[in-house]
C-alpha cells in the first residue's frame, strides 16, 4: 500500500507570490494549558520575543504567533480531575497564559486556542482535504501502546522500563481504526530539505537528531482518534463523524491559522511561511518530520527554519514537584526583576542545549555582568559626564536615528545564536571598561578629558543599541540617558544584592 521510495506526486505550485522579504512570522510552540506556564515556557518566549524585536527594530513587518492546544484527552482528563466542564477549564487556562506574556512584556500579535471553531476548525479541515486529495490518507486498523501525556505511540524498544520516557507512565494498549498519514512517501524529500538548509534546524546537533531518525526509517502515521475514546474532543475529521483529528494534527496548524489559513487566506499569504519555530527539543520530530511533510502534501511551502532549545535543571537535578526543587519563573521575577531573568535565561543557558538554574550562578552572573558589568559602566561614564559638566550626548535624545546593530552581533541574531550575541555585547562591555582604565579621563585636561568621554558614550549607545532586543527597558533607559545633551548622573541600573 504504501511505498518507501515513492516519489511525492508533483502539485500545483501557489499561484501567489510568495511571502515579500520584509515580512516575518515567528512561533513559540503551542502548548497543553494545563498547568501555569514553567521556566522551560519562559525561558522559549524570551528567546522568541528578542528575534521578534530584533526583526522589528531592522524595520520589517512582523506577526509574532502562539496559542494553546486544548482538544486534547489530557485536558478533559485534568477538568474532570478539577471537577469543573471542560470549556471552564481552557478558559481559565488560556487567560493565564495570556496574563503570563503579559507579565512578561511579550507582545504576541495573536493566540489562536485550538477550541476556536471559528478561526481555527476550518483551517484543520481544509488542510486535512488538502492532505486527502492528495492521496496521502488512507484508514487502517492500528494496535499500539500510546502515552497520554505524549499523544503518540511507542514502539515496545522505546519504552524505558516499560515506561513513557518522558512521563515514566506505562502507556496503555490501544487498538483501533483509524486514518493514517503516508509520512513514508516524504522520507528522501524531507531529508533532502533538512540536509541542504532548507528546512534549518538549529543547532546541528539537533540536525543530525532528525537526520539519524529519518534515515532509520519513517513508518506512516496515525493523524485520527476514535471519537470516543477521544471523549468527543477534538476537530471531526470532514466526511467521517466517527474519527476526531489528532492533536498534533490539529495543534501544528495553529500555525497557519494564527496567520487566517481557513478564513483569511490574504492575511495568510502575507506571512506564510514561518521564518522560524521555536520550540524545545522534546517535539523536535513533530516539527522537523510530520509538521513539513504534511505541508509537502498539501503543496504549502515550509517554516524556513526551526530553533531548537534544551531542558532545564535545578542544581544539577531535574525539576519536580516531589523533589520541591521547582524555580517559578513568576517568584524570580518578583526577587530580581524582569529583565535580570530575562538576561539570565538567554545568556547562562545555553540558546540549544540543556542548561542548569541556580540561585547561585544566577546571583553570580547578575553581580558580575549586570551590577558590575553594565550598571557599573553606564554609572561610571555618567559620573565622570556630569563631574566634567560635559556634553556627553549627541543630543539626539528621542530622535530614532540611533547607530545600526553591531554586523558580529546581527550575525547571531540571524543565526538564531543568542547567548552568542550577549557573549559578544558583553565582551564590548569588559573593553569599554578597559578603555575608561587605560585612558584615565580623570587625570587628562579638559579637552582631552571630552574627547576621551564622548568615545566612551559613544561605545556605551553602541552596547546599548545591540542590547535592545535583549533588554528592551533597560537598553532605553540608557539609551535616553546618554543622548541628552548634558549627561547627568545615573541611578544604579543594577543594585547590587543584599546578601542573604
Ligand atoms: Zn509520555
Amino acid at each position: 500500500m504504501t511505498s518507501p521510495n515513492a516519489q511525492p506526486t508533483k502539485r500545483a505550485k501557489l499561484t501567489k507570490p510568495a511571502k515579500r522579504a520584509d515580512r516575518f512570522h515567528l512561533t513559540t510552540a503551542i502548548p497543553y494549558v494545563n498547568a501555569r506556564p514553567h521556566i522551560g515556557h519562559v525561558l522559549e518566549w524570551f528567546q522568541a520575543d528578542v528575534i521578534n524585536r530584533y526583526q522589528r527594530l531592522l524595520g520589517k513587518r512582523v506577526m509574532f504567533t502562539s496559542g494553546a492546544d486544548e482538544n486534547s484527552l489530557k485536558n478533559v482528563q485534568a477538568a474532570e480531575k478539577a471537577g469543573v466542564p471542560v470549556s471552564d477549564w481552557l478558559d481559565k487556562y488560556a487567560q493565564i497564559f495570556q496574563d503570563a506574556y503579559q507579565r512578561l512584556g511579550i507582545e504576541l500579535d495573536e493566540f489562536r486556542r485550538g477550541s476556536d471553531q471559528t478561526k481555527h476548525w476550518p483551517g484543520v479541515q481544509q488542510l486535512w482535504r488538502a492532505t486527502d486529495q492528495a492521496g496521502d490518507l488512507y484508514k487502517k486498523t492500528y494496535t499500539g501502546l500510546y502515552c497520554v501525556g505524549c499523544e503518540c505511540f511507542y514502539k515496545p524498544e522505546e519504552l524505558v522500563d516499560g515506561r513513557c520516557p518522558q512521563h515514566q507512565e506505562s502507556p496503555q494498549q490501544v487498538s483501533e481504526e483509524n486514518y493514517f498519514f503516508r509520512l513514508s512517501k516524504y522520507q528522501r524529500q524531507l531529508r533532502l530539505l533538512i540536509e541542504t538548509d532548507q528546512l534549518k534546524i538549529v543547532s546541528e546537533k539537533f540536525k543530525k537528531e532528525v537526520l539519524s531518525f529519518i534515515d532509520q526509517g519513517l513508518e506512516d502515521f496515525s493523524v485520527s482518534r476514535r471519537a470516543g475514546r477521544a471523549r468527543g474532543v477534538g476537530v471531526p475529521v470532514p466526511g467521517d463523524d466517527s474519527q476526531v483529528m489528532y492533536v498534533w494534527f490539529d495543534a501544528l496548524t495553529i500555525y497557519m491559522t494564527a496567520l487566517g489559513w481557513g478564513y483569511d487566506h490574504q492575511r495568510w499569504l502575507r506571512f506564510w511561511p514561518a521564518d522560524v519555530h521555536f520550540i524545545g527539543k522534546d517535539i523536535l520530530r513533530f516539527h522537523a518530520v510530520y509538521w513539513p511533510a504534511i505541508l509537502l502534501s498539501a503543496g504549502l511551502p515550509l517554516p524556513k527554519a526551526i530553533s531548537v532549545h534544551g531542558f532545564l535543571t535545578a542544581d544539577g537535578r531535574k525539576m519536580s514537584k516531589s523533589l520541591g526543587n521547582v524555580v517559578d519563573p513568576f517568584q524570580l521575577i518578583e526577587r530580581y526583576g524582569l529583565e535580570p531573568v530575562r538576561y539570565y535565561l538567554l545568556r547562562y543557558i545555553p540558546s540549544h542545549g540543556d542548561g542548569d538554574f541556580s540561585y547561585d550562578s544566577f546571583e553570580r552572573l547578575y553581580t558580575a555582568e549586570l551590577a558590575n558589568g553594565l550598571g557599573n559602566l553606564c554609572s561610571r561614564v555618567a559620573a565622570l559626564c556630569h563631574r566634567a559638566g560635559l556634553a556627553g550626548g549627541d543630543g539626539q535624545a528621542g530622535a530614532d536615528q540611533l547607530p545600526a546593530f553591531s554586523p558580529q552581533v546581527a550575525a547571531r541574531l540571524d543565526e538564531l545564536e543568542l547567548g552568542e550575541a550577549l557573549e559578544i555585547i558583553n565582551q564590548r562591555v569588559a573593553a569599554a571598561d578597559q578603555f575608561l582604565s587605560d585612558t584615565a579621563p580623570w587625570t587628562k585636561r579638559v579637552e582631552a578629558q571630552a574627547e576621551v568621554l564622548r568615545a566612551a558614550v559613544q561605545q556605551i549607545v553602541q552596547i546599548a543599541t545591540n542590547l535592545r532586543p535583549f533588554l528592551p527597558q533597560t537598553s532605553r533607559a540608557i539609551l535616553e540617558h546618554f543622548r541628552q545633551q548634558r549627561v547627568a548622573a545615573l541611578a544604579p541600573l543594577f543594585p547590587r544584592l543584599e546578601q542573604s
